[in-house]
């Protein structure tokens, strides 16, 4: 307890600081990264419409019930929007050895009554500012609050996936109009290093919670109805009885394989992805809003067979198609590339394309021919590829022509050469949008580009 004696002794803290480590786990203390004391100007900057002030509370004093920092804080005022970021280097940690993120909020009766609730996002912002870890915390309350925010539940940003060595800047954003007072950052130091993404168990609360409690219960029988199975390219979990695990991951085993074939600029994970397999399609359907709500966002059941959020891929066991279903290894895909590599995985053409082509590759469809020639048939039977491929999110209809423009261009000779520097390039410019790298990757533009696909499909799949 070294750190105590020398905090007591830090007269210029005040007392607080002895108090606040009390209040804190006493296996572990948090490491101060932010106190706002010294001009704010140095610290932090603010974003537009947003004002910040130095504020010296007058009611630290007044709760005996939990520590209350008695430095000086900082109050921001602004429109939704607003909010600030800290300079660069005056926050300074290793991120990937943090659990949680402490601060302190306060908000005084009068900001309270004026604005019930505020919702605030607070953001781990990379070095080059385009990626960062989000999480959403909704201020309600009066007075000093304190908040302890684990960093395996924030959320990726939309463009490319952040990472956590990368992490340089902490930033608050109003989303609502509003006032609060913010004191002292800390970090939660983790037991042992963290894993880049969610680790299993922790999901795994999240997907099975009838197992927590019989768990809490200890009734070792029917716990054994989760089932787990890790191998080099996939982290398995099901409580479905009759899936066979190994099966599943042989088959994970071999997409992994090919993925890394054809696709040999990916780094190779350090662990394979998750993939939940429920013993039916409505608890599927139930685990997936359920995981958003953990991230403290929001996100209907989905639609599809399959859903990947973050990284984590679920689905569910049907019967017709036993332990190798399709949409299994398209899931399996999805969390793949996450890993392994950092475009953003939000139902763009790349990642749907990816997941498509390597699908149909393991599990051939029937009709491809048919829907792929009925498709390029008309203009009304396909959307144009520069709309397919702007970045954003695509219909579960246009699937096929995201999977045979990947097709196309890891065979065609004009193309593949030129993969890994067109996703490079990708990844750089933090978005899927193939418009802009046409012509400085293949000296092509959207006509040709369709031209050569359109005539690819002819070859491939015309009847
Ligand atoms: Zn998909």
């Amino acid at each position: 307890m070294t750190n105590e004696t020398g905090a007591k002794r830090d007269f210029t803290r005040g007392t607080w600081f002895v108090l606040l480590w009390l209040g804190l786990s006493s296996s572990v203390f948090g490491r101060e990264l932010l106190t706002f004391d010294g001009p704010l100007k140095d610290l932090v900057t603010p974003l537009s419409k947003s004002r910040l002030e130095a504020w010296n509370t007058d009611e630290a004093t007044s709760e005996d019930r939990d520590p209350t920092p008695q430095g000086r804080a900082l109050r921001l005022t602004a429109p939704a929007g607003g909010g600030f970021v800290t300079n660069a280097d005056v926050v300074t940690v290793d991120w990937p050895k943090v659990e949680s993120l402490g601060l302190w909020l306060h908000r005084t009766a009068a900001e309270a009554k004026e604005h019930p609730t505020v919702e605030l996002e607070l953001r781990l912002i990379e070095d080059d500012r385009k990626a960062y870890f989000w999480r959403r915390v909704e201020v309600a309350h009066v007075g000093w609050q304190k908040l302890l925010l684990p960093l395996d539940w924030f959320v990726w940003s939309e463009g490319r996936i952040p990472r956590w060595e990368k992490v340089r800047y902490v930033g608050f954003r109003l989303r609502d109009d509003g006032a609060v007072t913010i004191d002292t950052l800390w970090s939660e130091p983790a037991q042992a290093p963290r894993d880049e993404f969610t680790p299993a168990e922790l999901v795994a609360r999240v997907a099975f919670p009838q197992q927590e409690n019989k768990l809490s219960d200890d009734k070792p029988a029917e716990t054994e109805s989760v089932r787990t199975l890790e191998t080099r390219d996939v982290q398995l979990l099901t409580n479905a009885k009759p899936l066979e695990l190994e099966r599943l991951a042989a088959q994970c085993g071999l997409v992994a394989k090919q993925m890394r074939s054809e696709l040999p600029f990916l780094t190779e994970p350090a662990r394979g992805p998750l993939l939940f397999v429920f013993q039916n399609a409505a608890e599927y359907r139930r685990f997936v809003p359920r995981l958003a709500r953990r991230l403290n966002a929001q996100l209907e059941a989905p639609e599809s067979t399959g859903f990947t959020l973050q990284g984590v891929s679920s689905s569910s066991w049907d019967e017709e198609y036993g332990s190798l279903r399709p949409v299994f290894v398209h899931e399996f895909v999805h969390g793949y590339l996450c890993r392994a590599s950092r475009f953003p995985c939000h139902g763009e053409w790349l990642h749907e394309g990816l997941a498509t082509y390597f699908q149909l590759k393991f599990h051939p469809q029937a009709n491809l021919r048919e829907v792929v020639a009925k498709g390029i048939a008309s203009a009304k039977g396909h959307v144009p590829l520069s709309e397919l491929c702007n970045g954003r999110h695509i219909a579960l209809g246009h699937y096929w022509q995201a999977g045979t423009l990947w097709q196309m261009l890891l065979s065609e000779k004009r193309y593949q050469p030129h993969l890994a520097t067109l996703l490079e390039r990708l990844e750089a410019a933090n978005s899927t949008d193939l418009g802009p790298h046409l012509k400085p990757v293949w000296d092509t533009d959207w006509n040709t580009l369709t031209a050569d696909w359109r005539a690819f499909c002819e070859r491939r799949f015309a009847q």
